[in-house]
């Protein structure tokens, strides 16, 4: 049995179906996984091979594979929604793809083509459709996350790029990221730690890099925060990201800001999206450098009305207030108008309530 190119060896013990549906309406997000997985192979030799979807279980590694020395791994993070007549469709998939393979040239990691990589995800759904779970209301923003992956899976001790790598795709059923609707949170801006530096990985979307955030995501949670919003690595002056989100600033004449591309900062699909969003309503977003101190004054005056965070798993995250060790900016209102309705347009696309005039839908 073939899709789009891949074995599927079905998986003999699949979970019951009672289970699975506990699972779905109850899933938090990053626990459970569905009962397949896709895998692709490569070597030196013989390049992309293999393709299978196969039963989702453990991989057997050697203690001397080179990623679990190195690190030389890069992801993806994407969704598979169903909409209303059942379908199940994913959101710019190329755009991931072709992130994927940037971060797959900085990490010295053979790229994937855009046919391999959606064609995966095409095959690992068509097998685990049921664990696409079906949204009751539009309040209920469930999915199925997808998360592609590649290791560097040759056993050799020596620094250098593997000859051996192993790509992978698994799903995980994602409940909406804030239960009991969408609440405005605070950020910690990091003083001890920076996220990126020029000519580092900052654009790349590898393990290394979360691996690296994980004491100023710490910091937030003891300071009460949800995540860490983090400066640039020469000025400590620009304001990037925060850990796993892109940021914009709201301006009170209509103008969006988010921080532009530098090398350091993830260019996130879903900030992409939200300036076309902005741009089909008539609102002028740009790309620049914001500096803390622009945050910091905008926020005083009122000129800066709402700050959001967006990225694929809470969509669009209003920021109440950006906590340091010495200081609180709060915004002066923080309704957050304009966050909210790019919010629902961009759902409502996703989920297939509002027509895809961009063509950003993709059929799995
Ligand atoms: N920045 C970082 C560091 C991220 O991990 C993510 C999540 N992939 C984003 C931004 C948002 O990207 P996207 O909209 O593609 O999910």
């Amino acid at each position: 049995m073939t899709t789009s190119g891949f074995d599927v060896r079905p998986n003999a013990h699949p979970t019951d179906a009672a289970i699975r549906d506990e699972i779905l309406g109850n899933s938090g997000f990053g626990r459970y996984f569905s009962d397949h997985m896709a895998h692709i192979r490569w070597t030196a030799d013989k390049g992309w091979h293999g393709h299978e979807v196969r039963p989702y279980g453990p991989l057997t590694l050697d203690p001397a594979t080179a990623v679990l020395h190195y690190a030389q791994e890069i992801f993806e993070g994407i969704k598979a929604y169903r909409h209303a007549d059942g379908s199940v469709w994913t959101f710019r998939p190329e755009k991931n793809a072709a992130r994927f393979r940037a971060s797959a040239r900085r990490l010295a990691l053979p790229e994937l083509g855009d046919h391999d990589f959606i064609g995966s995800l095409e095959a690992l759904v068509a097998q685990d459709d049921a664990w696409v779970p079906t949204p009751a209301s539009a309040a209920e923003e469930t999915s199925l996350y997808l998360r592609p992956f590649m290791i560097a899976s040759e056993k050799f001790l020596g620094v250098r790029p593997s000859k051996e790598v192993d790509y992978y795709v698994i799903a995980s059923p994602a409940a909406a990221y804030f239960k009991g609707g969408v609440k405005p949170v605070s950020i910690w801006l990091s003083s001890n730690y920076k996220r990126a530096a020029p000519g580092g990985t900052g654009y790349a979307k590898c393990g290394g890099n979360y691996a690296a955030s994980l004491a100023a995501q710490k910091e937030a949670e003891a300071h009460g925060c949800a995540q860490v919003a983090f400066l640039d690595a020469v000025e400590n002056k620009w304001v990037e990201e925060l850990g796993g989100m892109n940021l914009f600033f709201v301006y009170r004449d209509g103008r969006i800001v988010t921080p532009k591309l530098t090398g350091t900062i993830l260019e996130g699909v879903t900030r992409d999206s939200i300036m076309q969003l902005a741009r089909d309503e008539g609102l002028t977003p740009e790309e620049r450098h914001i500096s803390i101190d622009e945050w910091r004054d905008g926020a005083a005056s009122g000129e800066i009305q709402e700050v959001f965070a967006c990225g694929t798993a809470a969509v669009v995250t209003p920021i109440g207030e950006l906590v340091s060790d010495d200081e609180r900016i709060r915004l002066v209102d923080g309704g957050g108008e304009i966050g909210k309705r790019l919010r629902t347009q961009l759902l409502d696309l996703q989920y297939g309530r509002r027509e895809d005039t961009h063509g950003w839908l993709t059929r799995l």
